[in-house]
């Protein structure tokens, strides 16, 4: 179902897209529709919204949320947010970098925080990372992202796109993938497929881990050459042979495994052994 009013207003000010911004609008309705729902957005909700654009989702958003934040980077779009959102009292418009945002601040008292957004796809990690690891009140992200970031994300164990990005996300949040997009969806089309992702933040992270740098340590070592296997990947923790065999024995882990084959749970263990061989 095709959306007119992206291609309207991008005609009525004359915009001209910036491609180091990823400025692909969305003009398919249907998609919208399916953002919006599958974040299941109410009225008690305070919305962030990250790179509105000329506000297509914005709108939709607007009419069931109790509030919406919008973060958009383009001074070209800040005018044509204002003029065009102007009626919705509902509506907050931060000029800014989303990657500087004190998030602490802007959430405030809010109860019911959701993030909803087109990302823009040169800084989908750093944003998603950032959003997930600060410890920020978020309910949920329901985001559309290039297709082949959302199945790293979704993926489980031995499954090829499984991955330290995987089990960063993973570690934080429920993940679902709602919906593939098609390149026809946006303009200008991008070059890529795209999907629609929820992440669903847990009340505490998935498994128990003493220390959370040594576990990314080891779980990016563990995946930094895919091919090794566990015992051969994971030499430069600080522990000698003998105390690292010790270590994946405690941990119940064969050290001929490749690291794609581990769960969080066994990651959180192997490395909560090796934080008590070292300390
Ligand atoms: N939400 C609109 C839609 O769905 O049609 C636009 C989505 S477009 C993929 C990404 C948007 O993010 C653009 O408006 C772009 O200017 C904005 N953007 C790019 N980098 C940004 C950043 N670092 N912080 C905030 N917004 C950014």
């Amino acid at each position: 179902m095709e959306n007119y009013s992206t291609k309207e207003i991008v005609e009525k000010y004359g915009f001209k897209f910036t491609k180091s911004l990823g400025q692909n609008f969305l003009i398919d309705d249907t998609v919208l529709l399916d953002i919006v729902e599958g974040a299941e957005v109410d009225k008690d909700d305070f919305v962030i919204e990250i790179g509105p654009g000329v506000g297509t989702l914005t709108k939709v958003l607007l009419s069931r949320a109790k509030k919406v934040c919008a973060i958009e980077l383009d001074s070209k779009l800040i005018p044509i947010l204002q003029e065009e959102l102007k009626e919705h009292a509902n509506f907050q418009l931060i000029h800014k970098d989303a990657l500087k945002v004190d998030y602490k601040e802007l959430i405030g008292e809010e109860k019911s925080v959701k993030v909803v957004a087109n990302l823009p796809y040169y800084v989908t990690t750093p944003i998603i990372s950032k959003l997930i690891t600060e410890g920020y009140n978020f309910k949920s992200l329901t985001i559309m992202i290039q297709k082949e970031v959302a199945e790293r994300i979704a993926a489980k164990p031995c499954n090829k796109d499984y991955g330290a990005l995987s089990l960063l996300v993973q570690y934080y949040c429920n993940t679902k993938i709602l919906r593939k997009v098609k390149k026809e969806s946006f303009i200008p089309s991008p070059k890529v497929e795209s999907m629609v992702i929820r992440l669903d933040k847990l009340e505490k992270p998935k498994a128990f881990v003493e220390d959370e740098k040594l576990f990314f340590k080891v779980i990016r070592d563990s995946f930094s050459m895919r091919r090794k296997t566990l015992n051969n990947g994971l030499k430069n923790l600080g522990l000698n042979k003998e105390e690292l065999l010790e270590a994946f024995d405690k941990s119940g882990i064969d050290p001929k495994r490749r690291g794609e084959t581990l769960s969080i749970e066994e990651f959180a263990s192997l490395s909560n052994e090796i934080y008590r061989i070292n300390k």
